[in-house]
């Protein structure tokens, strides 16, 4: 089968690479489509420079062969099923995992193919097998829908924990993907309002084509949306957490959803969050049952018109250089490849 690899920065090629073979308890599947996340932005442009590696971990395709061990089981994806991908290495014995939170697994992500290359999904290829467990299928749903299953479970993950129910007012500070995401979801689930804060004017105008009820800038939030039940922090700036709690009303959450830089610190008042009984929160990655009912929610249709408004480009495997270009330089929601 053909793969990518990047071999140094904003290097990448395609190789040849022995097809994979699942074992009795993997599902192989031909990739249809492939987001292009964070990660592949670094890897290219080389602010995480790790060579040679096969990136791509948001994955969606066709199930053209399931294990015998795993083919008589009730829930496993057939042959001909289009299927959202979690590639993920959960080993279930560290404490993490045996605590039912293998979101943040210890076991070292990632593996290598044939050659040694260092392997982060290897999603941008034309196959992937995965343990029977880790394929949710996507119904009818098209691929590129599909291949959202990734960032989408990442949310269901952030809104689960961070308590999201119908009737909340929520905020989401940033409104790149990851926000809009978090606003197509809340819609969903009934919040009595939602809306997105940003330092770009197009990407607010673009939030409220999209179903934001408010927009504003972090100066303005406050001001401009009032107090909120949840607050789901999409951008990691400086100043992005003092801004979430000021938002926040007496017993409101604050769920810190996207990477901070390492080194920032931040300033709150240990007494606002003692009076006000707030909950400040961190969410990482995704678990299993986010995946199904992303995966769900992708099949339903329901987000449809919100997936479709957040793909910015479509290329076929052979044009990856171009798809890696575009995603790492331009303002982008998602760019996909594939097929
Ligand atoms: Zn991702
Ligand atoms: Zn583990």
């Amino acid at each position: 089968m053909k793969i990518a690899v990047i071999t140094a920065a904003e290097q990448v090629g395609l190789r040849e690479e022995p097809d994979p073979v699942p074992g009795p308890e993997d599902v192989l599947v031909r990739i249809g489509a492939c987001g292009l996340c964070t990660m592949e932005r670094r890897l290219y442009l080389g602010t995480k420079p790790i060579y040679p590696v096969a990136a791509g971990h948001e994955v969606a395709g066709e199930v053209i062969a399931v294990g015998a061990k795993a083919a008589v089981l009730p829930g496993v994806p057939r042959v001909g099923d289009t299927v959202t991908l979690d590639l993920l290495t959960r080993c279930g014995s560290c404490t993490s995992c045996r605590r039912g939170r293998s979101a943040l697994c210890k076991q070292p992500q990632g593996g290598a193919l044939s050659d040694g290359t260092i392997s982060m999904g290897a999603g941008l290829a034309q196959l992937v097998k995965v343990p029977a467990r880790q394929a949710f299928g996507t119904g009818s749903a098209p691929l590129r829908h599909a291949a959202m299953g990734e960032p989408l479970a990442c949310v269901t993950h952030s809104a689960r924990l961070g308590g999201l129910r119908a009737g909340d007012r929520v905020a989401v500070v940033g409104a790149g993907y990851m926000g809009r995401l978090h606003l197509a979801l809340a819609k969903l689930r009934g919040a009595a309002s939602v809306g997105l804060i940003d330092i770009s004017e197009e990407r607010l105008t673009e939030a409220r084509e999209a179903g934001a009820d408010w927009t504003s800038t972090p100066a303005e939030a406050v001001a401009k949306g009032g107090k909120q039940d949840l607050v789901f922090v999409t951008a990691g700036a400086p100043d992005a957490l003092e801004t979430a709690v000021a938002m926040c009303d007496d017993g409101g959450t604050v769920v810190l959803f996207g990477a901070f830089p390492k080194d920032l610190s931040a300033g709150i008042s240990p007494d606002a969050i003692h009076h006000h009984e707030l909950t400040v929160l961190g969410v990482f990655s995704h678990e299993p049952q986010d995946w199904t009912e992303a995966a769900a929610l992708i099949a339903s249709g329901r987000l449809a018109t919100d997936l479709d408004a957040l793909v910015t480009a479509e290329f076929p495997l052979a044009e990856v250089d171009e798809a890696l270009r575009l995603a790492a330089k331009s303002p982008v929601y998602r760019v996909l490849v594939g097929g």
